[in-house]
């Protein structure tokens, strides 16, 4: 019955003792997560005690999570759960969005924003990042987007702001932004998908009207899972319930996640909370990691001091390296990887991103060494 099991266990995972994957940082899984992960794993796991909603099962406790800690948590009047972040951006674009609309959203969007509005038949007028080394993104760039959108007809029903962004980890003042959309009447949705669960974020307080989150991404969940919270003025539309299958909310297609992915987001939660209390000093410690590798001759691009675990380096220096290293531009994956360091792709030298996120200080200063010793390895004799 086992027979295939040697397929799935230890080979394919590209691991090593330390993961700098920004990608990864924030799914790592609790260990009351992992269990979860086992108790749940059966299709439809969750729904013994199901009444018809997902939102409402008392048993395991889904309605208290999303009904109450999760509202809370988030700063919003109603949140539900969903299979991530894309899908979030979605059903609030598909709900409150016509066919044709314009949606305004940062130069530094991720790409599912992108894909989200492509899908509801939405139009894309971009608040542009400043240039390098900053990629800044403004209120006035915003206040500039809606108005270039409204000069080509048309409505422009909501903003997107990536908070922070997937590529710098740059922290736009996002109440600056809420209150320029406000003053066109546009409804902001923050992306909150590499914020929420690692450091505190507020709807309310910060002015967003609509937040999601992911739960794979940055609240130590296995995934697909991801959250949506919504005032609740922006709430009634999106979470609006079916004309004919009774207490099915429309957007959600009934019920989102149905299983195992909910119970780790739930298994993680109170580790979470926990953590987010701890966000001053992941700040304190991606800075010194920072200014270390800016000693070993990378740049870091973005926000600086910064003000997140995700950083994007430049590395002319490795890039040299990569022009005389047997393997090539292979050099840095292989050398970090003998080091036991993974997380930055196979092939990159001259540019890349790594999180600094849940390592130690002793985990990180061995990161530092590795490239010390890579770049020093390397120094023509
Ligand atoms: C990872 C990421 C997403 C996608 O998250 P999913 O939950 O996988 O949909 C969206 N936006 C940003 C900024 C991201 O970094």
């Amino acid at each position: 019955m086992l027979d295939n099991l040697e397929k799935f266990c230890n080979l394919l995972r590209d691991t090593a003792e330390i993961n700098i994957d920004p990608l990864q940082r924030g799914g790592i899984l609790t260990p009351e997560a992992r269990a979860a992960l086992l108790e749940w794993g059966d299709g439809y796991s969750v729904c013994d005690f199901c009444a018809g909603r997902l939102d409402r099962i008392k048993t395991p406790p889904v309605e208290e999570f999303v009904h109450d800690v999760l509202p809370e948590f988030l700063g919003t009047d109603e949140v539900r759960v969903t299979h991530g972040a894309r899908e979030g951006k979605f059903a609030a674009m598909h709900a409150l969005c016509e066919k044709g609309d314009w949606v305004v959203m940062d130069g530094n969007a991720h790409y599912t924003s992108v894909l989200a509005a492509e899908r509801a038949g939405l139009r894309i007028e971009y608040a542009p990042s400043s240039k390098e080394p900053d990629y800044a993104i403004s209120a006035e760039g915003f206040i500039e987007a809606i108005e270039r959108a409204y000069e080509q007809k048309g409505n422009v029903s909501l903003a997107v702001l990536t908070y922070p962004d997937g590529n710098y980890g740059n922290l736009p003042d996002v109440k600056a932004i809420a209150y320029a959309c406000h003053d066109y009447s546009v409804p902001l949705l923050l992306n909150g998908a590499y914020s929420i669960g690692r450091m505190p974020v507020n709807a309310r307080e910060l002015g967003a009207d609509i937040i999601i989150g992911s739960g794979h991404k940055s609240m130590a969940a296995s995934g697909p899972v991801g959250v949506l919270g919504a005032s609740e003025e922006y709430a009634k539309p999106i979470f609006r319930i079916s004309s004919t299958k009774k207490n099915k909310e429309v957007e959600l297609l009934g019920c989102t996640v149905r299983g195992a992915p909910l119970l780790t987001l739930m298994a993680s939660f109170p580790a979470v909370v926990e953590r987010v209390r701890h966000w001053p000093e992941e700040v304190d410690k991606a800075r010194w990691f920072s200014a270390e590798m800016e000693k070993l001759g990378m740049i870091q691009q973005g926000e600086r001091p910064h003000n997140h675990d995700l950083m994007f380096f430049l590395a002319e220096n490795l890039y040299d390296i990569s022009q005389r290293a047997k393997k090539g531009r292979y050099f840095l994956y292989r050398d970090l990887k003998e080091r036991g360091i993974c997380g930055i792709k196979p092939g990159l030298t001259r540019q890349f991103k790594l999180s600094t996120f849940g390592l130690g200080r002793v985990e990180l200063e061995k990161v530092l060494q590795a490239f010390s010793e890579i770049i020093e390895s390397y120094r023509p004799t």
